[in-house]
């Protein structure tokens, strides 16, 4: 099972990290060991002092497929959540300063945290999905779909003429604006519309 991840695709985002607006999707990997599921918590890890939280939506790959086109690339995820794409702040912006790679920042045990799988229909697909991220029930992050810069269809189509997608893959489809750090005793809660599919406190 592969984890990819999709960087800088809501301008607002790339905004506020000072980031270039990229013309093709920023792709980037996690392992499997990276992955949280079932709303168990999250163990602050000691090599960092700034982790945030980057609500995304996360797509289940139920097919697999090499250079998908475009126009078949709905066919090719089978549900969507939402998850968290942990990221060692600190230790990301020393990586990109030095031209490094993020990996010790990203892609670190359980730093891809997903919510409840929720099965997808052709037609929602191609519609806009609302999301939201709550810290201690208070809103941190609100995101739309809609202002994605590369579509699902894109991003699907980009990655798979590089890697080989397999039923089980996860793709992290990038974050809106209100990327923020966490601190021991934080609950975490993200929702797709008024859904909670995500909940889990970090310890
Ligand atoms: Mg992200």
């Amino acid at each position: 099972m592969k984890i990819f991840c999709i960087g800088r695709n809501y301008v607002d985002h790339i905004s506020e990290l000072n980031n270039k607006i990229p013309d093709t999707p920023v792709v980037f990997m996690k392992p499997h060991t990276a992955l949280l599921t079932d709303n168990k918590p999250f163990y602050y890890p000691n090599f960092t002092k700034d982790l945030h939280y980057e609500c995304e939506i996360v797509l289940r790959i139920c097919k697999n497929g090499k250079s998908v086109a475009e126009k078949f690339a709905l066919d090719y995820f089978d549900a969507v959540t939402v998850g968290i794409d942990f990221t060692a702040r600190d230790l990301q912006d020393y990586q990109k300063k030095n031209g490094l790679p993020w990996e010790i920042a990203k892609s670190f045990d359980n730093a891809a945290v997903v919510g409840k799988w929720k099965p997808i229909t052709k037609e929602e697909k191609k519609k806009a999905m609302a999301f939201s991220l709550t810290k201690n029930e208070g809103i941190v992050q609100q995101g739309n779909t809609e202002n994605m810069m590369h579509s699902f269809e894109k991003i699907i189509s980009y990655i798979s003429h590089y890697f080989s997608l397999n039923m089980g893959d996860l793709i992290f489809t990038g974050t809106p604006k209100g990327v923020a750090s966490v601190q021991i005793g934080d609950t975490l809660c993200a929702y797709i519309g008024e859904e909670n599919l995500l909940q889990f406190e970090i310890k």
